[in-house]
């Protein structure tokens, strides 16, 4: 049996998932105040991903350590991003990179026989100062290294004996981040909606709002130049139309549509002027709110609309459509049915 502390340093390892499981927990559980500090380090967990690239090791309260992974996971499979994905699989996978980095040759080998099936054999080989304490089958370094560019990986520049590969022991660390970032990518990918309770659905939210806000500096996708009104989700539709028929607007609308507008790369300009004409908006004071959304005036953020549940919750999601079940940003949605247009060759900017 796998301890605590184990399970909260590698919490995807099967014995880790078993421990969980023998706790049997259930989604509404998690709105009892006494897991909040789990929730927060879930949540926690995939803004470290999104913020910092890499999940820290907080090893200090080991069960809600091994829990918030779980619970980090069900996050990011709700937000069903595949880039949100492949950033969290591999912000974890470098945390236990750093963490293998510390343990004994013999912790790393029953990690990668046991956790991926690996024909791994323990020696120790000293060859031109370097320290080899692995021998790994060619097929299993493979599987793993087919990735990394840099020229020490390639197999004609490995030392290899009997079809084994020689590694040392940091080098065997750096394989298994592979095996681990293939694993938890395979477990968040699985997109689904659940029914959450509050509690759980605001961290959601947020999580959600944080990677729209930090997508194009983590190397997301970047949105084109031109606005592809086609690619408008329902809702801002609903209000860009609206305020073209001189229809009032409540402030969370206009607010969702201006959004909306600068983070899909509407001009300034522009957008004032779609006010203005249409409205009896002041221009100058419309102008001031709407650089104040682009992040040119006052806390310098930009603002980007807000999740699909809050829209919900302000009655301004309007007519969602089948796309809109598997999201939960108006600008995924507008990101998927760009990549969709782009796809087939289709696609017309707004103007
Ligand atoms: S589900 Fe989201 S994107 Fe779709 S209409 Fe509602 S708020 Fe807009």
């Amino acid at each position: 049996m796998i301890s605590e502390r184990e399970a909260a340093k590698y919490p995807f390892l099967k014995g880790a998932v078993s421990l969980v499981e023998t706790l049997s927990l259930k989604v509404d559980d998690l709105a009892d105040p006494s897991y909040s500090r789990v929730l927060d380090r879930g949540e926690q967990r995939v803004s470290e991903a999104i913020l910092e690239g890499i999940v820290s090791a907080s090893l200090g309260d080991a069960l809600t350590e091994m829990l918030s992974f779980p619970v980090a996971v069900m996050f990011v499979t709700v937000v069903g991003d595949r880039f949100l994905d492949r950033r969290y699989a591999l912000a974890e996978a470098v945390r236990v990179y750093e963490l293998l980095k510390g343990e004994s040759e013999t912790r790393i080998a029953r990690m990668a026989r046991e956790e991926f099936g690996w024909n791994l054999r323990l020696i120790r080989r000293e060859l031109d100062g370097q320290i080899y304490r692995f021998e790994l089958h060619f097929t299993d370094y493979l599987r793993n290294a087919a990735s990394f560019h840099e020229d020490k990986w390639k197999l004609v520049n490995r030392v290899m004996r009997d079809g084994y590969v020689l590694l040392t022991r940091v080098e065997a660390a750096r394989l298994i981040q592979v095996e681990v970032e293939d694993l938890i990518r395979k477990r968040v990918s699985k997109h689904g909606r659940i029914a959450l309770p509050d509690a759980v659905q605001e961290r959601v939210d947020r999580v959600a709002k944080l990677f729209e806000e930090h997508r194009a500096r983590i190397g997301g996708e970047e949105l084109p130049s031109e606005v592809v009104s086609d690619a408008f989700p329902p809702c801002i539709r609903h209000a860009f139309e609206g305020l073209m028929s001189g229809r009032r607007a409540s402030h969370m609308e206009r607010f969702a549509l201006t959004s909306f507008l600068v983070n899909a790369g509407m001009d300034l300009d522009r957008i004032v002027q779609l006010f203005v004409s249409v409205t009896d908006f002041d221009e100058q004071l419309t102008r001031y709110q709407i650089e104040h959304i682009a992040g040119l005036r006052g806390s310098r953020t930009r603002y980007t609309p807000p999740t699909c549940a809050t829209m919900r919750t302000h009655g301004v999601c309007y007519n969602p459509d089948r796309l809109c079940k598997r999201i939960k940003h108006p600008l995924t949605y507008y990101r998927i049915k760009i990549r969709d247009f782009k796809k087939k060759g289709e696609g017309r900017p707004a103007e």
